[in-house]
């Protein structure tokens, strides 16, 4: 038998064929496939407000996502919790259709006390992995919705010291559920010095406080060409980006996205200007499938086994159940059984209670009747008493003394002797 055949097990023969069957095609197909399905991508952007976050959004996805916001009034009523909002787009491009979602968080880091901030960032998340599980458990899985988040852009605030207590904060409590991408906001305003220092800086506390930040994947290289693209791009973590969506005149006369200042031009799509080109590179062009798949096999995962976990022992025996009918139907008659024993009693209850009730009211009437024949009783022995007295008084003879009436009346029809 060939080496590496488990005994009892027919013997596999392989042969080299050399003729061409067409399987090399198999690429195509699947690429066929999934163009004609399109593809989902839900990107979240968490960061104070004015640190940019809708134009890059704009600016990334070439679309006007977002429209400009009114600056808020100082004296103009914020809500005073975090709220959640999603925009969803379809965007074309060489007939690759992608649906992108980018969740906004308007609020983080807003607040005089901005210790929760986090909380309903995190719920959100939780409840769109739920939503993914809800939908795999459920009969019927070929139209499965993927609302989960698949990269969180994080906007530092330009401050050029270190991450604050709310950055770390938020990194802590998100990084095990989500691929975060730090950016340091608005890099125009620091010089390149600046920005190289703030970077080490930020790099330092992201190690110390073991954060995991998404990598861009170095497994399985297949040419020197793509090893070097994922050292430059990982290289450049913290992207500092800068966005615009104007088109401004450089001075030599060309047309670019950029922000024009006195001093010159800072062109958006220029990679000496500032990191945007490999943020979109990383966040669309060529990673945009590992943050899916990440977010699948790892992130999704992970939480998966560990909300399966924690429901412990009910929740296999109810998955159990689920696919034993036999067992099921049992479970639904021992509850209809015990429904109808609870309707029982409580009917019960309310028949003995109307008993009670009637009994009550019937020895109340009874008393009353007692009552009054009491009462009846003692008036007629009164009058017969009465009655007596008068009969003993006439025959002794007294007279009686007359009222008027019978006087006149006893004068004329009798008269006595
Ligand atoms: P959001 O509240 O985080 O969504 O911020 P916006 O995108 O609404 O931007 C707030 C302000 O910052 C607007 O006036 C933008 O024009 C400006 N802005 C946006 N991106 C940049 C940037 O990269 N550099 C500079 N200097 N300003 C920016």
């Amino acid at each position: 038998s060939l080496p590496g055949n488990a005994p009892g097990i027919t013997p596999i023969i392989r042969k080299k064929l050399m003729g061409y069957v067409g399987f090399a095609n198999l690429p195509n197909q699947v690429h066929r496939k999934s163009v004609r399905k399109g593809f989902q991508f839900t990107t979240m952007v968490v960061g104070e407000s004015g640190l940019g976050k809708s134009t890059l959004v704009n600016t990334l996805f070439n679309t006007t996502l977002y429209p400009p916001k009114e600056p808020l009034a100082p004296d103009a009523e914020r809500s005073q919790t975090v709220a959640i909002q999603s925009i969803s787009a379809d965007i074309e491009e060489n007939g690759v259709r992608l649906r992108l979602t980018v969740v906004d968080t308007p609020g983080f880091g807003d607040f005089v006390n901005n210790d929760d901030s986090w909380k309903p960032i995190v719920e959100n998340i939780e409840a769109r992995f739920d939503s993914y599980l809800e939908q795999e458990n459920r009969v019927n899985r070929q139209k499965i919705v993927d609302n989960r988040v698949h990269a969180c852009l994080y906007f530092i605030q330009p401050t050029g010291h270190a991450l604050k207590p709310l950055d770390i904060e938020f990194m802590r409590r998100l990084h095990t559920k989500v691929n975060l991408i730090p950016v340091i906001a608005k890099a125009d305003t620091l010089t390149d010095d600046e920005v190289a220092e703030f970077k080490a800086r930020i790099l330092a506390d992201i190690a110390y406080h073991n954060i995991h930040i998404f990598q861009a994947p170095t497994y399985e290289m297949e040419d020197a060409e793509t090893m070097d693209e994922a050292e430059e791009i990982a290289s450049k973590i913290p992207f500092a980006v800068v966005g615009s969506d104007q088109v401004v005149v450089t001075p030599d006369g060309r047309e670019v996205r950029g922000r024009s200042y006195p001093w010159g031009v800072i062109e958006v799509d220029n990679e000496e200007h500032c990191d945007f080109v490999k943020l979109r590179q990383m966040l669309v062009r060529t990673y945009m499938e590992e943050l899916r798949e990440y977010t699948n096999d790892v992130l999704y995962e992970n939480w998966r086994t560990e909300k399966l976990l924690s429901m412990g022992v009910a929740q296999d025996s109810s998955v159990f159940k689920e696919v034993n009918p036999a067992l099921r139907m049992q479970e639904e008659r021992v509850l209809h059984e015990a429904k109808l024993a609870k309707m029982e009693a409580e009917m019960k209850m309310v028949f003995q209670q109307k008993v009670q009730e009637k009994e009550a009211k019937l020895k109340q009437s009874e008393e009353e009747l007692y009552a009054r024949h009491r009462e009846m009783k003692e008036s007629l022995e009164k009058q017969r008493l009465d009655l007596e007295e008068k009969k003993r008084k006439i025959e002794n003879g007294r007279p009686l003394t007359p009222e008027k009436g019978t006087q006149q009346k006893t004068r004329k029809g009798f008269l006595r002797p």
